[in-house]
């Protein structure tokens, strides 16, 4: 509102006497005070209940309060601050309202606007700047300018109606803007807005939907196969108890197959659920790393592979969750395993760094002619000493295209090699969520026909100086 607006309402209300006192009627009131007084005194008088003098005496005092009264309660002799309470057309105090609102609007760590009812913009701080993209050096300007209808209308409802508002729009990205009128009660004010961005939210909605979905379509894959056996063995191969061996075993793969589904399910949902709290027990890496190894010997000799661990003589120790941690060389030294060729090896290997960056080309970026992505990047300073742990195996490789979505939840690559070797798709995403909980980082690299590396690397604690010269 202009302040030539402002100055005309006032002057409006002030015809109307809305809040300006009127002094012909204090006036009046302060005669018929003094003269009822009076007359109440000299019925006294005639009736003989006081006497002249008193009679005299209470028209003085009578007629002195009420001349000190209205005396006292005239506007101008009011001394002190202005009442708070506003009127609404009062035009000085939202102007004040508005320039007070202005440094905190400023400051606000989200986009935020003040427009008035005539929709001009007076104050836009620097996130509204950039959401909007504007460039206006001179103030104000027209709402217009954003090109969002529905911000305009919203506002204008705001601005007159003085009710607070909630409307989604979408600008760059999905946002949520918050409206309020800067001062609920008046008929016509300023409005200001504040905007929330929602992608994040939005997209973790998705992610959680996508989730379930995925969740519940791999377990129904495993229960339709196991359903199809049961109504074959009931029905059509009711005596073919030769057959039944078969589909027993079949059964039986598939109960293992929703085990593991289950088991990994419930494992990444307990990572997620403990990724903000930072593990607090020192670790020992590569005595963990060691031991996790030589548990995982059987199954590599059972696959017919050769699994090799390597790692520094001294001591690597970390704040960590030592189960989680050896869930991490488990999930990756398994799949190297399983994806190995025929008769393959397999590689353990830890070491330790001077810095995170220098750990992160020890563990994925060691062969120059492979393709490599970050799966995820460490949350620490590149600069604290680090610790980092690679495996590798001599497998089929994995293509470039694939790279980068590993990690990912129910991500598998070899569907597209025809589904050959099982699995459930969260190993990886397992890693990458403890890793996101040690504030370390995750990465592949591969070259066709010739290997695969995962590393992943994280801060370790310094060495003690003294234990170092012992
Ligand atoms: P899965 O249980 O299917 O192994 P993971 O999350 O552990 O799930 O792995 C996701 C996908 O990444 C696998 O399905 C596989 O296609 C691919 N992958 C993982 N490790 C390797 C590896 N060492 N060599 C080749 N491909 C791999």
């Amino acid at each position: 509102m202009d302040r030539n607006q402002l100055e005309s309402r006032a002057a409006m209300s002030q015809e109307n006497g809305q809040h300006q006192p009127d002094p012909p009627r204090r006036f009046r009131d302060f005669l018929v005070l003094t003269l009822g007084a009076v007359a109440v005194l000299t019925l006294l008088y005639l009736t003989g209940a006081i006497g002249l003098v008193e009679w005299i005496t209470g028209a003085i005092v009578m007629s002195t309060g009420s001349l000190a009264f209205f005396v006292g309660s005239a506007p101008n002799r009011r001394k002190g601050p202005t009442p708070t309470v506003l009127q609404p057309a009062d035009p000085a105090p939202v102007v004040e309202a508005e320039t007070a609102i202005e440094p905190f609007l400023l400051a606000l760590p989200l986009p935020a606007l003040l427009v008035t009812p005539e929709g001009q913009v007076t104050t836009a701080n620097t996130h509204a700047r950039n959401l909007f993209r504007i460039d206006v050096a001179s103030r104000p300007f027209p709402i217009a300018m954003l090109r969002q209808p529905d911000l305009l209308a919203a506002a204008d409802r705001v601005s007159r109606d003085g009710a607070d508002e909630r409307i989604e729009f979408t600008q760059h990205s999905e946002s949520e803007v918050w409206m309020a009128h800067i001062r609920p009660g008046l008929e016509v004010g300023s409005a200001i807005m504040v905007f929330e961005d929602l992608t994040a939210v939005r997209r973790a909605e998705r992610a959680r939907a996508d989730f379930l979905a995925n969740a519940s379509h791999e377990l129904r894959t495993p229960l339709t196969a196991i359903g199809g056996f049961i109504e074959t063995m009931r029905g059509p191969a009711k005596d073919d108890k030769e057959a039944w061996d078969g589909f027993l075993d079949i059964m039986a793969q598939q109960t293992e197959r929703m085990k593991r589904l289950v088991a990994d399910l419930l494992s990444l949902s307990r990572i997620e659920f403990s990724e903000h709290r930072a593990p607090k027990t020192q670790v020992e890496m590569v005595d963990l790393a060691r031991k996790t190894s030589l548990a995982l010997t059987p199954i590599a000799e059972d696959a017919g592979i050769k699994l090799f661990f390597n790692g520094p003589k001294s001591s690597v120790s970390a704040i960590a969750d030592s189960d989680e941690i050896a869930q991490v060389i488990q999930n990756l030294a398994s799949n190297a395993i399983k994806y190995a060729r025929k008769g393959g090896e397999v590689q353990i290997l830890i070491g330790e760094s001077a810095t995170m960056a220098e750990a992160a080309a020890a563990c994925s970026r060691q062969s120059p002619e492979a393709k490599r992505a970050v799966l995820l990047q460490p949350y620490a300073s590149t600069e604290v000493p680090a610790v980092w742990v690679r495996v590798t195996d001599d497998g089929e490789g994995i293509s470039e295209q694939h790279l980068p979505r590993l990690g990912e939840r129910f991500y598998r690559v070899d569907e597209s090699r025809g589904g050959k070797i099982e699995g459930t798709g969260l190993g990886l995403a397992i890693v990458k969520h403890i890793m996101a909980r040690h504030r370390g980082g995750f990465a592949v690299e591969s070259v066709e026909e010739v290997g695969t590396a995962f590393g992943i690397w994280m801060p370790r604690l310094r060495h003690d100086p003294s234990a170092e010269t012992v």
